[in-house]
């Protein structure tokens, strides 16, 4: 059922799954948003055609001296450098309490430490990591080889899932914590799984998931983490020694992780927020909580501290900046949302930047700041941005994004030939912006992988899509974007006439500017204008078009 193709509308099995669920719990007006925004995605570029080839041609060209260039100079600098990658710091696997029946494998022994010289087992495809790009690009393979071979290999070990709902949904009420279960806007009952658990062959023992699979099961799903790639030699090495090999390719979709905070917190008293684990542990600790601090400005704070606030929890969130989401909204627009959300009962704390943090047994966590005071919290929640897992990519010497450190992929997303990446981890050209961007949100996740995907089984297919991304911050703000949202940027805001102060900033579009140029577009409470949107960024519309273009938007229609 799950992986069924959508019946009548020609759309993919991919598409349908992977949208379905970011559309399912919000308004059914951005329904219309969706399509358009499939409507330019790359699979839907016609393949094989003389004028297509020319095209992948000049964009490997281009894309492998943007690539290979700086990998050329990153090469003969780190011959110097001996010192081993950073792997070992990625946080360890982490096990969900009271795992459901699907999951047994969790509760096996640990798999013994070994050290292999020939490789342990063989598969077609290896990905590595088992998020929403490796999902999308397993779809995507299957879609042209339905029985190919695909090992995905988690240390998170749980098969793959959406993250959208651990800040959203899964806070509403009718959601079901240990299921992962939630309700969408029209009072369905939904999961975070894009494909249920028990359709992956799931082990800790790599020989375990050798051969074809059994009936009833459509993918296999290897709890390890991985520590190197050797592309030359088609290998794979996980942190127990085990070595592994394929055939025909290797996907790395490894995401990232939480930004550590630069003091140490006592423990148990913190959560650094990302995996459902995170939350479901969360969800425990606010029934047995009367206050939270939440640290951090980024969209997940922002949405979290509107989601806590409605539990009955007293919630502070804090942060350096002097507004909410200062780092993407205009200042105005940021102290307007600042107020909306203090007035849904947060206590927020700009301006504060925390240097220490102890237990004190009668009050809480005491969490001091740069000023000399302290903020008290029975718990405190971080969440200050991501990181790239780029250390396999580094350990096997392919190039990374020098300024985020995103495994730099060329335009048909490949990091050194045979080896592909997607999502969160890729520092990728985007050829509207013409500039090189890391993007952690889940519609470049989808598209990236499905991309990579389809260039595993030989497309050849260029990544051109303009991602998306959503936030949501409580009821009353509910917003999209493309491009660039930089705060430092010029923009133009076109907002529908409010007389209320509180309802000012109801509904509008705003516009970023780079040398006249729009390079970002952002819709508050604004749906269905994706397209558009793309269409504005890939046209390279001027600031003086902004009149006209701001007409597209229809800010004003009620
Ligand atoms: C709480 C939350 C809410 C979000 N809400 C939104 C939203 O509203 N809108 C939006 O656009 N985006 C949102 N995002 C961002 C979006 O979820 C991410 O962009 C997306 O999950 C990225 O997918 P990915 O597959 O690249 O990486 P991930 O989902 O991070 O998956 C990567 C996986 O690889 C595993 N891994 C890493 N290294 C290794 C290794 N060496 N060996 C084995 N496994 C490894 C990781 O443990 C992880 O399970 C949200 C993110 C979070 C955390």
């Amino acid at each position: 059922m799950y992986r069924a193709r959508a019946a009548g509308n020609g759309l993919s099995a991919i598409h349908a799954r992977l949208l379905e669920h970011r559309w399912a719990a919000i308004s059914p007006r951005r329904v219309g948003s969706m399509t358009r925004s499939m409507a330019t995605s790359p699979g839907d570029h016609g393949r094989g055609s003389k004028a297509d080839s020319e095209h992948s041609i000049l964009y490997w060209t281009m894309a492998s001296c943007a690539v290979f260039v700086p990998l050329f100079f990153a090469l003969t600098e780190r011959r110097k450098d001996s010192s081993p990658p950073d792997g070992a710091q990625h946080p360890p696997p982490k096990n969900l309490p009271n795992a459901s029946p699907t999951l047994a494998w969790e509760r096996k022994s640990h798999v013994p430490h070994t050290t292999s010289r020939s490789p342990e087992a063989s598969f077609g495809y290896i990905f590595v990591g088992a998020g929403t790009a490796s999902f999308a690009a397993e779809e995507a393979v299957r879609e042209k080889d339905p029985n190919a071979d695909i090992l995905i290999i988690s240390d998170e070990g749980l098969p793959p899932y959406q993250r959208p709902p651990l800040s959203k949904e899964l806070w509403l009420e009718g959601a079901d914590v240990q299921q992962l279960t939630f309700k969408d806007w029209r009072g369905g009952n939904r999961d975070i799984f894009y494909a249920h658990p028990s359709s992956y062959l799931t082990s800790a023992s790599a020989s375990e998931l050798k051969g074809p699979l059994p009936s009833g099961k459509s993918g296999k799903l290897l709890v390890a983490k991985v520590v190197a790639v050797d592309p030359s030699k088609k290998t794979v090495s996980l942190d127990n020694g085990v070595l592994l090999s394929f055939e025909r390719g290797v996907l790395l979709a490894t995401g990232g992780r939480p930004r550590q905070p630069a003091f140490s917190l006592p423990e148990g008293k913190a959560t650094i927020y990302r995996t459902a684990n995170d939350y479901q542990q969360l969800e425990q600790i606010t029934k047995a909580t009367k206050s939270i601090l939440i640290i951090g400005n980024g969209f997940l704070g922002s949405e979290l501290a509107a989601a806590l606030s409605s539990r009955g929890v007293n919630i502070t969130q804090a942060f350096e900046e002097d507004g909410h989401l200062a780092l993407t909204l205009p200042r105005y627009l940021s102290q307007w949302t600042t107020s909306r959300i203090r007035s849904q009962g947060v206590n927020v704390l700009p301006n504060t930047r925390f240097t220490s943090a102890k237990e004190d047994p009668k009050r809480g966590v005491v969490v001091e700041t740069s000023d000399g005071g302290s903020v008290v919290a029975d718990h405190v929640v971080l969440t200050l941005g991501v990181q790239p897992n780029s250390e396999v990519a580094k350990g096997a010497r392919m190039a990374v994004d020098p300024e985020k450190g995103g495994i730099a992929v060329n335009s048909f997303l490949e990091a050194v030939p045979g080896v592909y990446a997607a999502g969160d981890v890729i520092s990728f050209q985007d050829t509207a912006l013409g500039q090189r961007r890391q993007f952690e949100h889940h519609d470049h996740a989808v598209m990236s992988g499905k991309t990579a995907g389809s260039n595993l089984v030989g497309a050849k297919t260029p990544y051109t899509h303009q991602p998306m991304f959503w936030f949501e911050v409580g009821p009353e703000i509910n917003c999209e974007a493309v491009g660039i949202l930089d705060a430092t940027l010029p923009t133009v805001g076109v907002w529908a006439k409010e007389d209320q102060a509180e309802k000012r900033y109801r509904k509008g579009v705003v516009f970023y500017l780079r040398e006249k140029q729009v390079v970002g577009i952002l819709m508050w409470n604004l749906f269905g204008k994706i397209g558009t949107a793309r269409r504005i960024l890939e046209q390279r519309r001027m600031v003086h078009d902004i009149s006209e273009i701001a007409g597209y938007f229809d800010v004003h229609d009620s």
